[in-house]
């Protein structure tokens, strides 16, 4: 669709969003099933059927077998869906809702770089790993994709002594380096959120609250990492939280994983980790898709995502390869 004629249907999606639980209903008597990343803002999460990070999307767009799915997130998480519910009609309340890790890495600068790097090494075999925070067509270029919460475990699954390219976030990449001996070259982008959490603020936080916990996630850089008392991917992170009660955390990942957390553990304080000015733990992209329009797109079925057949095909091996990598907990 015409970015103008979405510019214009934007427009009329002035209709108020009703009560999470109404649009719920609504999504039932219509045969849609919402699905919601943990980033989305909370009238969202609590309108989904299911709520996850990117790994428990994709295990769940696998079960259900939903033929309509209105996915709440950002547009590599659709795509993803997509290419494992081939027959279902994937739909998301905002196609421009991007991600900048998916933004730095173009598949042709990948295809490039994976020739270059062979021709350095002077082996043919290297392993590309991709985080799951990409688009279709690196994934397709790629041997495994993972999540930050199976990134670690994904990079032991390749045969020892075999190189290994893990693309986009160098920080994720970074944190799974230290975590490991294998031979990893990384890809330099990263998560615009993730990356503007400072050291000073969350000392200042620590001084405040002393017997707080730091959750950081691994697409920190270091300097955050080294803070933390748990560095883990949001779903290692709710083990944590639901395990626990009467604590404080301060958490350093995206703004609307409290809500997350407050609804799943309730017992415990959470402290979002601000970035340097007051909203910058949110993410820019996640925010683009709101209660309004996801009302809109449940009633009117926009807007559909499609992935070019021949792409799914190989992104769809990487992606199961990912499902097949036992977590360690
Ligand atoms: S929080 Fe970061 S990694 Fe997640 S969608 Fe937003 S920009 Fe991408």
């Amino acid at each position: 669709m015409a970015v103008d004629t979405m510019v214009r249907e934007e427009a009329v999606m002035v209709e108020p969003a009703p009560d999470p639980r109404e649009m719920r209903k609504f999504a039932d008597r219509n045969g849609i099933l919402i699905l919601a990343h943990s980033y989305q803002d909370g009238h969202i999460q609590d309108a989904a059927h299911f709520v996850g990070d990117s790994l428990e999307l994709a295990r769940e767009a696998v079960e259900v077998k939903a033929s309509r799915i209105c996915f709440c997130g950002v547009h590599f998480m659709a795509e993803t869906a997509k290419i494992l519910n081939p027959e279902s009609h994937v739909f998301m309340p905002d196609l421009k809702a991007g991600c900048s890790l998916a933004e730095g890495c173009d598949a042709k600068d990948l295809a490039r770089y994976q020739a270059h790097l062979k021709g350095k090494l002077g082996r043919d075999d290297l392993v590309t790993i991709c985080y799951i925070n990409c688009t279709a067509a690196v994934k397709a270029l790629s041997d495994i994709v993972c999540t930050s919460g199976n990134a670690l475990e994904a990079v032991n699954s390749v045969p020892r002594g075999t190189p290994i390219l893990f693309v986009p976030d160098v920080h994720l990449g970074g944190w799974v380096k230290e975590n490991t001996d294998r031979e990893i070259y990384l890809w330099n982008a990263t998560c615009v959120v993730h990356e503007l959490f400072s050291v000073d603020t969350l000392r200042a936080l620590k001084k405040e609250h002393p017997d707080a916990q730091i959750l950081a996630h691994p697409e920190c850089p270091k300097n955050i990492r080294d803070e933390a008392d748990f560095v883990r991917g949001t779903a290692g992170m709710l083990r944590i939280v639901t395990a626990n009660k009467g604590k404080t955390y301060i958490v350093a990942t995206e703004g609307n994983m409290v809500h997350r957390f407050k609804t799943e553990a309730p017992e415990n304080t959470y402290i979002a980790a601000p970035g340097p000015s007051c909203a910058c733990n949110l993410c820019p992209h996640m925010q683009r898709n709101t209660p309004e329009k996801l009302w809109y797109s449940l009633r009117t079925g926009r807007y559909e995502v499609f992935v070019d057949d021949a792409v799914a095909v190989n992104a769809r091996k990487a992606l199961e390869r990912m499902l097949a990598v036992r977590v360690a907990r």
